[in-house]
């Protein structure tokens, strides 16, 4: 499996370029912004992009996700508990300072269990409600990685005091849904460094017990 992750835009969300090496399919998860940069690793890795999918719909996850859908023709998937926050993004870009990316075109839900595949890679939606009402993970079984949007961090959790989050939600969302998964999946945060789930399990002092 290929994949690249790369920090975009001013909050620096990590976005990642998957693909399959045999097809060259490709899903971009949370184009934030920089999407010339999206595209300058998909041509350098001769993939083409097939599903752009967004973790939660704050601007910095979900605002150059239009512009990417332009440029390949790409369908964008949002859990549809976001659409409320989607409809604000106006107000968003004027909160963090960022430049308002107009209307995003969402062209189906990512919902619970749902199974994406890109060639022959192939990653299940996990609903992670809290951080947002619509947070969803992404999880790629065989390579035991996680995209995990803002409900977990290195040391710490997606913070609950934005429109639309809850403490209670994304509590249980990550005891009963993030830390099922197996010690040693990778996981990639929303924003800064990678970790495990293995480590936050034992280290995250939102986790510990
Ligand atoms: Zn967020």
């Amino acid at each position: 499996m290929i994949h690249e992750i790369f920090p975009v835009g001013p909050l620096q969300c990590n976005c990642s370029v998957i693909g399959d090496e045999q097809t060259r399919e490709a899903v971009v998860i949370d184009p934030g912004d920089e999407i010339e940069r999206v595209l300058e690793a998909v041509r350098r890795h001769g993939l083409k992009v097939k599903m752009i999918v967004i973790t939660h719909a704050h601007i910095d996850h979900v605002g150059g996700a239009a512009k990417l859908k332009q440029a390949t023709g790409a369908p964008i998937l949002l859990n549809q508990n976001d659409s409320a926050l989607l409809k604000m993004l106006d107000m968003q870009a004027a909160w963090v300072g960022m430049k308002a990316p107009g209307k995003v075109p969402i062209d189906a839900s990512a919902g619970e269990g749902d199974k994406l595949r890109v060639g022959n890679v192939e990653g299940r939606i996990i609903h992670t409600p809290g951080h947002t009402e619509g947070s969803v993970c992404l999880y790629f079984e065989p390579e035991k990685k996680l995209i995990a949007g803002d409900t977990l961090f290195a040391g710490s959790i997606g913070r609950t005091d934005l429109p639309g989050g809850s403490l209670e939600k994304i509590m249980s969302s990550l005891h009963e849904r993030v830390l099922a998964l197996p010690d040693e999946t990778v996981v990639i945060p929303g924003h800064g460094e990678l970790t495990t789930i293995g480590r936050e399990r034992e280290t995250n002092p939102f986790l510990v017990e």
